[in-house]
């Protein structure tokens, strides 16, 4: 490793993800990756390299704790030994929420980070530990270039009226409306796209990204123009431990009679809904697919659908749909859950090819279905680090 070299950084709650490309004719290669978890209590390390073998490992115990400062100081040691011999570019970061403001990818200085930190009350679950390596770094390597990309930004391109809750105007323009998340990873699949259907790509697209967090996506010639998540990432679908969406007279509900304050509501919203509330067992769905209980099917039979429920809204919101594509840990693993989706938007004009669905596609329907269904894995690291390589080469562009 002697050439340049790009750092993402997705930084969470208690983990940091990294993923190093070297940046080479033009291409990005993906050189090392890992984690290191459990950086309050237990922190443990691992890397490996792109054929996914470890290249290095370490545990320190349960008396320590790392915090982001300590993680990426050992993140940043660690990739001088492994790496020395690479000049690093730059680090772009995995940001959740760009508020209203920041709709594109942004090179970072403190006025950036600042903005950042007012929207610290919209995602207080993800936001403050995104930040957290960026104001470390803007403090120590003032010389490196960081590029911030957010999960809200291939949303903005939503109509006004997607945007929208049918609340008065004063919330509305103190920034309480749809943002919509998972934008990186369908900005990906909007980019390969092309690749695979050409008529789709330039036509109506509903993505599906079935993961531990899950959304859908009504893409219109390559732009986004509505999705399932909305002010927070609890709304729509049901996911593995998040409710998706509910009725609002169920919190007012919870809070009158229950007398339960926002952290109680919050924990049970995010923590202990969706597959693992209504199975009692888990949030993964491997097992919820492999179990006979009762509650395991119920639950798996409640994802499927609402997923049903918003495909139907988000054709509507389109006017007509040409493709159906799966994307994340479920939609690109799981065959079953794949072949329900489709059978069900059978009406919508989707014909499943059940082998080919179940040897993982790409392409997964008919030549008679009259709208495409796809497989195509995403790749959020790929696409910050293309958005930071491009905004790093063209200073220009680098300001809103
Ligand atoms: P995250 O949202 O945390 O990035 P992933 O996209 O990795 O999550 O998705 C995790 C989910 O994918 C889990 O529910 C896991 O059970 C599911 N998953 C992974 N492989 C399979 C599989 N072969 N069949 C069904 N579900 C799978």
């Amino acid at each position: 490793m002697n050439g340049k070299g790009i750092l993402v950084l997705n930084a969470g709650s208690s983990s940091i993800k990294f993923l190093l490309y070297e940046h080479r004719d033009g291409g990005l290669d993906a050189q090392l990756r890992g984690q290191i978890e459990g950086i309050h209590t237990s922190p443990h390390f691992v890397a490996r390299t792109a054929l996914g073998v470890v290249a290095a490992e370490k545990s320190w115990g349960d008396e320590v704790t790392l915090g982001h400062d300590g993680a990426v100081d050992y993140l940043a040691e660690f990739l001088r030994r492994e790496a020395g011999g690479m000049e690093l570019e730059a680090v772009g970061h995995r940001v959740v929420h760009g508020g209203p403001d920041f709709v594109r990818p942004v090179r970072i200085d403190a006025g950036v980070l600042a903005g950042l930190e007012r929207f610290i009350p919209l995602a207080p679950l993800h936001q403050p530990h995104n930040l957290a390596p960026i104001r470390m770094l803007l403090a120590r390597r003032p010389d490196l270039p960081q590029v911030a990309c957010f999960d809200t930004a291939f949303h903005s391109t939503n109509p006004p009226v997607a945007q929208r809750f049918a609340i008065p105007a004063d919330l509305h323009d103190a920034g309480v409306r749809r943002y919509g998340f998972h934008g990186l990873s369908y900005e990906y699949v909007a980019s390969v796209l092309p690749e695979h259907d050409t008529r789709a790509a330039s036509g109506k697209t509903v993505v599906c990204h079935l993961g531990n967090g899950s959304s859908m996506c009504a893409i219109e010639k390559g732009a986004s123009i509505a999705s399932t998540m909305g002010f927070t990432a609890l709304d729509g679908l049901a996911m593995g431990t998040r409710s998706g969406a509910i009725d609002p007279g169920v919190l007012l509900y919870l809070m009158d009679e229950r007398k339960m304050d926002a952290r109680a509501i919050e924990k049970l919203l995010y923590q202990q809904s969706g597959l693992l509330g209504v199975s009692g067992l888990s949030s993964d769905m491997r097992k919820l697919l492999d179990s006979n209980e009762p509650g395991a099917q119920l639950a798996v039979n409640l994802f499927v659908y609402r997923i049903r429920r918003e495909l139907g809204s988000l054709a509507a919101a389109l006017g007509g749909l040409d493709a159906l594509i799966f994307t994340a840990g479920i939609g690109e693993n799981s065959a079953v859950i794949r072949e329900r989706v489709c059978r069900d938007a059978t009406w919508l004009g989707v014909d499943v090819d059940t082998e080919a669905n179940r040897a993982g596609g790409p392409h997964i329907s008919t030549r008679a279905s009259r709208v495409s269904a796809w497989v195509l894995p995403t790749n959020e690291e790929l696409m910050i680090a293309r958005h930071t390589q491009r905004l790093v080469a063209a200073p220009a562009y680098a300001q809103r």
